[in-house]
């Protein structure tokens, strides 16, 4: 197995793939005006096994195009997607979200929880700009310092893990300088990285390292994993998930 394999089947085994919650996902629904319009088309890009995508199908008329890396996500998605009866309202696709093969004004909204920083917020939203109608909006969450003053320890930690980690008021300017006009940003609580995301995994510990016999691959995740998650338990009021919502204009 490769290590994206291992980290792959670690990821698999949750029901979120970062921190979120449905109640929050609704939440920034609710700034965009154009909710209620019929036959939306939303993109939920890295989609990972698609909880936001579900939530986001349940609560527009429209279709959503979840788009992940991993066809391992995407199977999940379509799983889910088939129990709840939305098939015909969320659809998958595999492609890189640097390499969107979209063509222009294709969506109404494009939404992305836990992943823009995959190609960096800055280069994720302009690039994903001509895909969004004029009108349309943009809903990421993007880790964010909450405070312009922070420990060292914290500072290191994650300027290291992405550099592109910034002040909400930097991150807002950034939207602003790239032809997005900003309606709303708010935090994610806590329960969204702890009762949502780092609980769960921490169950999932024990029995990962079972199934790969403690394989040394499988250790270095789960290590890298309780090293951020003690970092966030002690640090948690210095950064956080910020939900930014903004207009295409
Ligand atoms: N939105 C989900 C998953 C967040 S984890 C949630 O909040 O639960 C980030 C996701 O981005 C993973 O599913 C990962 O496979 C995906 N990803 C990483 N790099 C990608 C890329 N270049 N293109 C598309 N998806 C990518």
């Amino acid at each position: 197995m490769t290590d994206i394999e291992y980290i792959i089947d670690f990821h698999l085994g949750g029901k979120r793939q970062g921190p979120g919650s449905d109640k929050e996902t609704l939440k920034a629904l609710s700034f965009i005006d154009i909710i209620n319009n019929k036959d939306l088309r939303v993109a939920d890009i890295g989609s990972g096994t698609g909880a936001q995508t579900i939530s986001i199908a349940n609560n527009i008329d429209g279709k959503v195009l979840a788009v992940d890396l991993f066809p391992q996500f995407l199977d999940k998605v379509n799983e889910n997607a088939n129990k709840l009866g939305l098939q015909d309202k969320v659809l998958t696709m595999e492609a890189s979200m640097d390499k969107l093969p979209f063509i222009t004004n294709e969506f109404d909204i494009i939404w992305s929880e836990g992943a823009i920083y995959n190609i960096g917020f800055e280069n994720g939203l302009r690039q994903w700009k001509p895909f969004i109608k004029e009108g349309g909006y943009v809903a990421v969450t993007e880790i964010s310092w909450l405070s312009n003053n922070r420990p060292s320890e914290v500072h290191e930690f994650w300027t290291n893990a992405y550099p592109e980690i910034d002040t909400i008021s930097n991150k807002t300017k950034v939207i602003e300088e790239n032809g997005y006009s900003p309606v709303a940003h708010f935090i994610l609580p806590n329960n969204c990285w702890l009762d949502n995301y780092y609980n769960p995994m921490e169950e999932r510990f024990s029995s990962f390292l079972k199934k790969h016999a403690n394989s040394k691959a499988a250790k270095a995740i789960i290590d890298g994993e309780q090293k951020e998650i003690e970092l966030y338990k002690k640090y948690g009021t210095y950064y956080g998930y910020v939900f930014y919502i903004a207009k295409r204009i």
